[in-house]
């Protein structure tokens, strides 16, 4: 990802630049009885009203570490 690549907010969805990629990790459905972590680099956004924040990803609720097939019930 290119420095200043326009990305959107997380929080308000407003238009913000882009800052730098983030790992981050969610555990996804076990295949059969291995783990099957997601890796993925992650772009951050520079909000101007919050900061450095990593956008939202659709496979998954903001800070949680589970992929959406392993939402709490
Ligand atoms: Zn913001």
């Amino acid at each position: 990802m290119v420095k200043g690549t326009a990305l959107v907010c997380p929080q308000y969805g407003r238009a913000c630049p882009g800052y730098d990629p983030r790992e981050r990790r969610w555990r996804h459905l076990d295949s059969y009885q291995f783990r099957t972590p997601v890796v993925v680099q992650v772009p951050r956004v520079q909000c101007l009203e919050h900061g450095c924040l990593t956008i939202n990803v659709p496979w998954a609720d903001q800070n949680s570490r589970y992929t959406c097939c392993l939402k709490p019930s």
